[in-house]
Order: C-alpha cells, then structure tokens, then sequence
C-alpha cells in the first residue's frame, strides 16, 4: 500500500488532471439523481441517461413514479439490464419515500442505505454528489485504480470504499471518487492501461507498466479512438458536465 505521502501526491495530480469532474449522470435535483443512480447499476450512464431523458419530463417526483406505476415506468427503463428489479425496486423506493420521509431524498448515507434497491455504493454517491458528504463510493474502475496504484487494496468494493475514506486527506474526500472515475474510465483501462499517459504513473505500482506506442501501433489507435469517442461521449456543446480527457 502507498505511504501517505504518496496517496496524498497521487490525489493531488488527478486533481489537477480532472479539477471539472463531476457525474456524467444527468440529473436536476438529488431525486432524480437517486433514481438514476439506482438505474446505473450494471449499466452505463449513456443509457441511463437516454432513459431518464424520457422519463424525467414524464415523472420526476416520488409521488408521479408511484402514480406511473411498475408496469408504466417499465417501458421508459426497458433498454435497462435488471429493468424488471430495477422498476419493483423504484416504486417500493417512491412509496417509502413519501410514507417515511415526506417525499424528500434523505441526506444521511445510512438512511438511504434502507431505501429498497439503495446499498452501501448508490447511498454513497447520492450522499456525496446530492450532500456533498465526503463518502467515495467504489465502482469497477475505482476498484481497479485502487488495487493497481496501490492506494487501497481490498478483496470487496464496500471494503475498498471504507478504506478510502478513512484514509483519504479531507480536502480530497468529497472529489476523489469523480477524479478515481474518469481515471479509470479514460486512462487506468481494464484490458490496456494507458501508462505511457499517465500522470500518477510515478507513483503507481502496477508492473509491467504499459510503453508508450510505436509509431505503426500509433495510427490504427488514434483512428479507433477518434471513431468511439464519437460514439460513445456526449458532445461537451451539448453536455458541459461531460469531461474532456486528455
Ligand atoms: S500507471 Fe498504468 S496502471 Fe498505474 S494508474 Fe496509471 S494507467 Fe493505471
């Protein structure tokens, strides 16, 4: 595991690599964050966020998702992995909500952890991203960075995140997971690090790290990411919460 003072100049310069990131969800209020969020699980935030561009202006209140019903908000998430689970789970989360916390989203982590189909990551991104409450919810690729960089290793996500946050230095902790993210997502990649790029590569201690390509390896590259960054990433005109990695 990394010494403090590494983790501390580790957070520092992704920091300063993603000082705009923030969730590519799209959402106006942490109700509709909640539900996207729940959406999420085992899925992208693209298609979350096309499904929700339908919904939300449909439904956007506890109280109009209960009235829409599981067998109305199925048709709006059907592109959804889990959309069956995912809807029961929804209408029994606006019920509770309502029943319990006069329609309002919970701030408190442990609250929200007792909102059907919200466990310990969906109750700490909305504490952190809707509260501003210094929760880091681990994903796949804060998972991976962790484990690699040797930032904090773990055997589960809930251990990694418990683990980050208590060692995590406070002026860090409410945008480490966004930064941890989109490292991951963009540079830190599953099958091909990108280390050759990597600004935290000094510190990291996955081996053997990646080599910059050769120019015969450049080209096709290049072609290909140009080709799915077209595909896959919103266009910042359109989107000005979507980060531009570089
Ligand atoms: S050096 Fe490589 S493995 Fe380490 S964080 Fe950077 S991209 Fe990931």
């Amino acid at each position: 595991m990394l010494k403090p003072v590494q983790r501390y100049e580790l957070l520092r310069r992704l920091g300063q690599t993603y000082p705009y990131a923030r969730s590519e969800l799209r959402f106006r209020d942490p109700f509709e964050l909640l539900v996207a969020v729940v959406l999420s699980a085992q899925a992208t935030d693209v298609s979350v966020n096309k499904a929700t561009a339908r919904l939300f202006p449909v439904a956007n209140t506890p109280g109009a998702l209960l009235q829409l019903g599981e067998e109305g908000l199925k048709p709006y998430i059907g592109t959804i992995g889990l959309y069956n689970s995912k809807a029961r789970n929804l209408i029994a989360l606006c019920r509770k909500l309502i029943d319990e916390h006069g329609g309002r989203v919970p701030s408190d982590r442990e609250v929200l952890r007792k909102l059907p189909g919200v466990g310990w990551k969906t109750a700490s991104v909305v504490a952190n991203v809707a509260f501003g409450a210094p929760t880091i919810a681990v994903d796949t690729h804060i998972f991976r960075i962790a484990s690699r960089t040797g930032l904090a290793p773990g055997k589960t996500p809930d251990a990694v995140s418990r683990l980050l946050e208590r060692i995590t230095p406070p002026e860090f902790a409410r945008d480490a997971h966004h930064w941890l993210i989109l490292h991951g997502r963009y540079v830190c990649k599953a099958r091909k690090p990108e280390c050759w790029r990597c600004v935290i590569a000094g510190l990291c201690r996955f081996q053997p790290q990646t080599p910059a390509p050769t120019d015969g390896d450049r080209r096709p590259a290049a072609r290909i990411s140009r080709r799915s960054a077209a595909r896959k990433r919103p266009s910042p005109a359109r989107n000005k919460s979507a980060p531009v990695p570089r």
